[in-house]
């Protein structure tokens, strides 16, 4: 009996992968549950681990794109698992070309991203998780949050006055107690049903938002990324330093942790994100799946059919 020839790892070059340099970026960037976050004190957004140059970071980045795009083939190819990667950051931390960058790889057909802006309509008549969960992704999916819900514990934290269009209940004194629980339980859910929840925060310092936002406004191609109610917003630096540290305090867990991205260099930061990506991937492990002996037989019937047929020209 002849075997059916099957794709497997050494063919796809999954044995030729290096995946060795993937731990080394995450460990750094990750928030240990339980312990207490001040941003300004225990994250430096300038921070390269040692990798001086972008030169030297375009080896490092073209690898984790790869790494992604091959587990990305068998996270669909499985069907067992999604990863939802919930990518959050002040403005002009990077956050779009983040993904524009780190997703450059992937099949575009297994990843989706949904970017949240000001909840209305629609949106305001649910509860604040509805318009996230109707944006899961589908087991073999790679789900992308450009933020995401953890705005209603950071821009509405900031502003409260967010909560009264939210229409929920008389608000309680401890609700962003209760908000950082009800994320966790959420969070733990999806874990516990494939979901992997991938959070990354991108950490940019305050001087370089300034020169981003400079950028924006002097070059006409980036005019449209610029809204006079950034630098409104930017007034209110030090309450988003707070509100993003309680966040990371809070909402830190074992089954979905935080990582604090360096941005003040983007092609740093997008190392940083392939990276912990590839790490969730990794540990999913995901495999083609093997047919059994009933199948195995079906494809054999299905090459001899093919092999039987004489090309019309010969
Ligand atoms: P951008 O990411 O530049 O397109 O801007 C989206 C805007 O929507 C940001 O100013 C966010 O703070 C805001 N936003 C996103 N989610 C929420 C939310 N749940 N409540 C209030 N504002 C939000
Ligand atoms: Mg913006």
């Amino acid at each position: 009996v002849r075997t059916v020839n099957l794709r497997n790892d050494e063919e796809e070059g999954m044995g030729d992968l290096d995946t060795s340099w993937v731990p080394g970026f995450v460990e750094p960037l990750r928030v240990k549950p339980g312990s207490k976050v001040t941003l300004a004190k225990d994250f430096d957004p300038a921070e390269r681990f040692g990798v001086a140059k972008k030169k030297d970071g375009v080896q490092l980045l073209r690898r984790g794109v790869q790494l992604l795009a091959e587990y990305q083939d068998r996270l669909a190819a499985q069907g067992t698992c999604a990863v939802l990667v919930v990518l959050q950051g002040i403005d002009a931390a990077g956050k779009d070309s983040t993904i524009r960058h780190v997703m450059s790889g992937v099949n575009p057909q297994g990843v989706h991203v949904s970017s949240f802006k000001v909840p209305a309509g629609e949106e305001l008549e649910h509860d604040y998780l509805w318009r996230h969960v109707r944006r899961l992704p589908a087991r073999g999916e790679i789900g992308i949050f450009n933020r995401s819900h953890y705005e209603e514990v950071a821009v509405v934290r900031v502003h409260p006055e967010n909560l009264a269009r939210e229409k929920i209940p008389p608000v309680p004194d401890d609700i962003w107690k209760r908000r950082y629980r009800e994320i966790n339980d959420w969070e733990r859910y999806l874990d516990g049903n494939g979901i992997r929840v991938v959070k990354l925060f991108l950490n940019v310092s305050k001087e370089e938002q300034r020169i981003r936002f400079l950028k924006r406004i002097d070059r006409p191609e980036k005019n449209w990324k610029f809204s006079a109610a950034d630098v409104r917003e930017r007034r209110f630096w030090d309450d988003y330093q707070h509100a993003y540290s309680q966040m990371l305090t809070h909402t830190g867990t074992e089954w979905a942790p935080w990582h604090v991205v360096p941005a003040d260099h983007k092609w740093f930061a997008r190392i940083c994100a392939a990276a912990v990506i590839a790490r969730t991937l990794i540990e999913i492990d995901p495999q083609y799946p093997v047919p059994d002996e009933a199948a195995r037989r079906e494809l054999l019937r299905a090459r001899a059919e093919l092999e039987a047929e004489v090309p019309p020209q010969a």
